[in-house]
């Protein structure tokens, strides 16, 4: 099993890690920890049961983890009290964004290719905060970015706005590919959807740093100090939670307790390195 990658390890073999300690699939202890949020932590508003009790084994025993969301409309401080609501204790130092993710990648650019800093953005305090701290400047005169994050509230003047940026040379930058996002009252049109508006009439694709690109774990991991060796991530979707997590060279837990069902699981041409009901099985192990 030492240089199994996890193609090579099949579900049933990977429910029978359940119980035991927590390795890297050569065997190294895990020593850092990202998770996604929605349905592996909390799922619609109610924090997933053994949820609060992995976070305090983290913190006390002083693990490295980050909480990832695609979500780019909240401030981690938004999203520590939104999930303090949901009986979750997460320090906000631990939640990295679509949006966080975003600004990191952008600040790099600047850093590495001399790009100026200017971005007109469409989004909420998540992305404007975001790109604020990384030492942007938000304006809509002559932006070097067009950076589109989640909103409820599209406005068509700024997408149009955009459109016309877009058309004289600014960089089409998205946070997150999500069509559609949750609202109590049923779905809602999300980034994604929006993007594919503004590429129909601009004929230009963004490029998008949320999952499932692995730049939004790679930016993570830089956050924390953390290397793929011995980095770990839980997801309840194959299809960006265990996909970009084992393009990152990632162990990855997929948890049943969000939208894949154990039955879906064959339907993908990539495997997990393990497989558990739900978070609750996992703090067993660490
Ligand atoms: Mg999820």
């Amino acid at each position: 099993m030492e240089h199994s990658s996890p193609a090579e390890v099949n579900v049933a073999e990977a429910d029978q890690v359940q119980g035991s300690p927590a390795v890297y699939r050569s065997g190294q202890e895990i020593e850092c920890w990202l998770t996604d949020m929605d349905g592996v932590l909390v799922h619609e508003n109610h924090a997933v049961p053994g949820a609060a009790e992995l976070i305090q084994r983290w913190v006390d025993t002083s693990k490295r983890f980050l909480v990832l969301t695609n979500n780019s409309i909240f401030t981690p401080r938004d999203l520590a009290a939104r999930l303090r609501a949901s009986g979750l204790e997460i320090p906000e130092e631990n939640i990295w964004t679509s949006a966080l993710a975003t600004a990191t990648f952008l600040k790099d650019q600047v850093r590495g290719s001399g790009s100026g800093n200017r971005a007109y953005t469409i989004g909420e305090a998540g992305l404007t905060t975001a790109l604020h701290e990384a030492g942007f400047i938000l304006t809509d005169q002559d932006p070097d970015y067009v950076v589109l994050g989640e909103t409820r509230t599209y406005s068509f003047e700024a997408i149009t706005m955009a459109i016309r940026l877009i058309l004289a040379g600014a960089r089409f930058i998205a946070t997150n590919p999500d069509a559609t996002g949750p609202s109590k009252d049923g779905p809602m049109p999300a980034t994604g959807a929006i993007a594919a508006l503004i590429t129909k009439a601009t004929g230009r694709e963004p490029y998008i740093v949320g999952k499932p690109n692995p730049m939004m774990f790679r930016s993570a991991m830089n956050q924390i100090d953390a290397h793929s060796e011995t980095t770990a991530m839980i997801g309840d979707r194959m299809d960006t939670d265990i996909i970009a997590g084992m393009e990152a060279g990632l162990h990855t837990v997929l948890v049943l307790s969000g939208i894949t069902q154990r039955e879906d699981i064959a339907a993908y041409p990539f495997r997990p390195n393990q497989v558990l009901n739900s978070v609750a099985d996992l703090k067993n192990q660490i």
